[in-house]
């Protein structure tokens, strides 16, 4: 206990000065204008350089905020430098410029009329590998402090002047030691509670986390919304259920209309922060950027995406955030993924259980490398290690908390964004369904003042609650829009048991539920198209479905999973042109809504029918008189199918043709193209444009509403997604 000890003597002194009036305050120099007297870059002004600060640069999947810099670039702070106080920042310059002769960084405080140069860095990205990140800076200002300073950045170039954003300040600060409240969301991917100690594994998996639990209080019931990482991260980060907060498939972007909890503390002016190893989150279009200061996206060695990022990375990195952003009060979220397929934990971690791997069985991704029935226990072994190594360095995370006599004030909040499979119901990995090893995750709270310290809660809890229970803790008050509660509350006996819905359409596997306490509801639609129902008391590993047996509990739950259903984010748009006798169905197990139908004659009709499971189109085209009919599918991913008639004949491949590239299909019913499971033939077509090719027949191609995006997926996302068997083969 001595570290601790030895940090209390400080932390009790910085107390004490505050409540004298006279502890010195951290300046977060991206805050309020009023300090920055002067501001240009490459020849623009104050205005131009205050409204770049808040988006910041995007440099190596690093988005900071911060001032342009392109030279030559002047920023004057008028300020007191506090006692003590150290200037953090980081310095960049843009790829755009990487192959350009360097840029000078300096750092000067003006006193008493006197000018004295503090530090400066050349920033040289063509020489110096190094240079082409963000460089972070910490300068000692103990010596210059006091009142009525002046700050100076400056930059120099050795060229005429250019882009303003040519080079960057990145969330420059003042920071003092002084204690400042502090919220950690630390989340590890793919962890399923039952491979933890606390848990009840009987492997010493998570030696760490078992003794944290001590200081937390450990939920056993904990549910996340869904089975892959995207939506259930986004639920949890914004306290919306997948049907609100849209980020449901691969393409999806979080839509600036959700509120993240970090926007929602960096509008207080709280310091925001995170350090995370899955690029589905960290990927330049998926927008969970908005409202932190640093979000890190870290990539392994040689530059390698993703998985190839070990926690100790990822714990370097938020550990260095914490120590940049010093005596503020700061909001920090930390996601490691070393649980996630390929299951290849580093030395010793890779020899810690049986059976061990060998060299014709890797046993490192199901895809591949399941070859007999021992491969299976080899790779739970692996992913075993593999916990056990995160679990390692999150231990060293809390360690180095402590240290720095943060822990003990600190709110921590301990889960996984979901399970994964090892054949518990014939499937491996995830996002495949929604068994409990799915979405039942670990999750322990540590609250400030280790309040309510080794409680047990088995009320059901989930995702939903994260948001609101770190505003509590923070003493914040709880908006209306969220759609969980505090987890305070349910520490203290004073909520309801909840259902918790969850949902997955990913790659093709689309199906929703709702789970009780007691029991639970699925509804399959691809690719099997069923409804499961389990009673978890009885049965709690989800082996037999009795939904004959309860069909007045299966309606009343199926009304409420149905509830949280919402549409694809796109319409399907059906053509017929040139001269024919068309008819069509469309079908689908989902819900096929909103369908509007233009150029239709008096003898031709659009019905649909089934409670909206079908569409049956009777179209008699003329040339230059297109009929086009456009229609919605729910939920996101639900399958549907086309078939029909041309002329009293069955429709032929050649009549029908898809996207810009008119690609045909290879028979009928026709499933119709998806943005999320598509094939190698689907590259290179763009799905979102009418065919070019203008000929008669049925064409089909999707829309976005206005105001509706999609993400872009270049060669290189592919790869990153591929690597982590997001996309490819299955
Ligand atoms: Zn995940």
């Amino acid at each position: 206990m001595r570290p601790t000890l030895a940090v209390a003597a400080p932390a009790a002194l910085a107390v004490l000065l505050f409540s004298c009036g006279r502890a010195p305050e951290p300046v977060d120099l991206l805050g309020p204008g009023e300090r920055l007297v002067e501001a240009s870059a490459a020849g623009t002004g104050r205005e131009a350089v205050l409204e770049a600060a808040p988006r910041g640069l995007r440099l190596n999947d690093v988005v900071r905020r911060g001032f342009p810099a392109g030279p030559p670039g002047r920023l004057r702070f008028a300020l007191d430098i506090p006692s003590g106080a150290r200037l953090q920042l980081a310095c960049a310059i843009d790829p755009r410029f990487h192959e350009r002769p360097g840029v000078e960084f300096v750092v000067k405080v003006v006193r008493d009329g006197r000018e004295e140069v503090v530090w400066t860095r050349l920033l040289d990205p063509i020489a110096r590998a190094e240079h082409r990140v963000w460089v972070p800076v910490d300068i000692d200002l103990a010596k210059q402090a006091g009142r009525g300073r002046e700050l100076v950045l400056e930059t120099r170039g050795y060229e005429q002047p250019g882009d303003p954003r040519r080079a960057w300040w990145g969330t420059p600060a003042l920071t003092v030691a002084r204690r400042a409240p502090l919220a950690v969301v630390y989340l590890v991917d793919t962890l399923r509670a039952d491979h933890t100690g606390v848990y009840g594994y009987p492997r010493k998996t998570t030696p760490e986390l078992d003794a944290f639990a001590r200081d937390a209080v450990v939920f056993d019931a904990a549910i996340v919304h869904a089975s892959w990482t995207k939506p259930s991260v986004a639920s949890i980060l914004t306290s919306r259920l997948p049907g609100q907060h849209r980020a449901v498939q691969l393409r999806d972007p979080l839509d600036p209309s959700n509120v993240t909890i970090a926007q929602r503390l960096d509008e207080r002016g709280w310091a925001t922060g995170a350090a995370i190893a899955n690029s589905v989150i960290y990927g330049a279009e998926s927008e969970f950027d908005r409202g932190f200061d640093v979000f890190t996206g870290l990539h392994g060695d040689d530059d390698q995406r993703s998985k190839l990022v070990g926690a100790d990375v990822v714990v370097d990195s938020a550990l260095a955030f914490l120590r940049s952003r010093q005596g503020m009060p700061t909001f920090l979220y930390v996601h490691t993924m070393d649980p996630h397929v390929p299951y290849a934990p580093p030395p010793p971690f890779d020899r810690m259980f049986e059976p061990f791997p060998t060299e014709e069985h890797p046993a490192r991704d199901p895809r591949t490398d399941y070859k007999e029935p021992l491969d299976r226990e080899r790779m739970i072994a692996q992913y075993d290690g593999d916990i056990a190594f995160g679990d390692r360095e999150f231990g060293r995370f809390l360690r180095e908390l402590k240290a720095a006599g943060l822990y003990e004030d600190a709110l921590v909040v301990f889960l996984s964004d979901h399970g994964e499979e090892f054949l518990d119901h014939g499937s491996w990995l995830h996002g495949r369904s929604l068994f409990d090893e799915l979405i039942h995750v670990p999750l322990l709270v540590k609250l400030p003042g280790n309040r309510g310290a080794g409680t047990r809660v088995s009320e059901q809890v989930q995702g939903l609650d994260i948001v609101p229970t770190v505003l509590e803790a923070m003493g914040l008050p709880l908006p209306g829009d969220l759609g969980g509660q505090p987890l305070q509350r349910t520490l203290a006996g004073g909520s309801k048991p909840r259902p918790a819905l969850a949902e997955v359409s990913h790659r093709g596997f689309v199906a929703h539920g709702v789970r009780t306490e007691g029991d639970k509801y699925v509804r399959r639609f691809s690719p099997d198209d069923d409804e499961l129902y389990f009673d978890l008391l009885r049965d709690p590993g989800e082996k037999a479905s009795i939904a004959e047996r309860h069909p007045e509990r299966v309606r009343l739950l199926q009304a409420q999973a149905e509830a949280g259903m919402s549409p694809n984010p796109f319409r399907y748009v059906v053509q017929v042109a040139g001269r024919g006798r068309f008819a069509l169905k469309l079908e689908t197990r989902g819900w096929i809504e909103g369908v509007e139908a233009t150029g239709l004659g008096p003898d031709e009709r659009s019905s649909l029918g089934g409670n909206g499971r079908w569409l049956e189109l009777r179209l008699r085209s003329r040339p230059g008189a297109p009929r086009e009919i456009g229609f919605a599918v729910r939920p996101v991913g639900a399958p549907v199918t086309l078939a029909g008639t041309r002329d009293g004949r069955p429709l032929r491949p050649a009549d029908v043709g898809v996207g810009d590239g008119s690609f045909h299909p290879e028979a009928f019913p026709f499933r119709l193209p998806d943005i999320e499971s598509e094939t190698e033939r689907d590259r290179g077509i763009n799905l979102f444009a009418a065919s070019r090719t203008g000929a008669p027949g049925v064409q089909v191609w999707l829309a976005l509403p206005p105001g509706r995006k999609i993400q872009e997926m270049d060669e290189e996302s592919r790869e990153r997604l591929k690597a982590l068997g997001y996309v490819g083969p299955g």
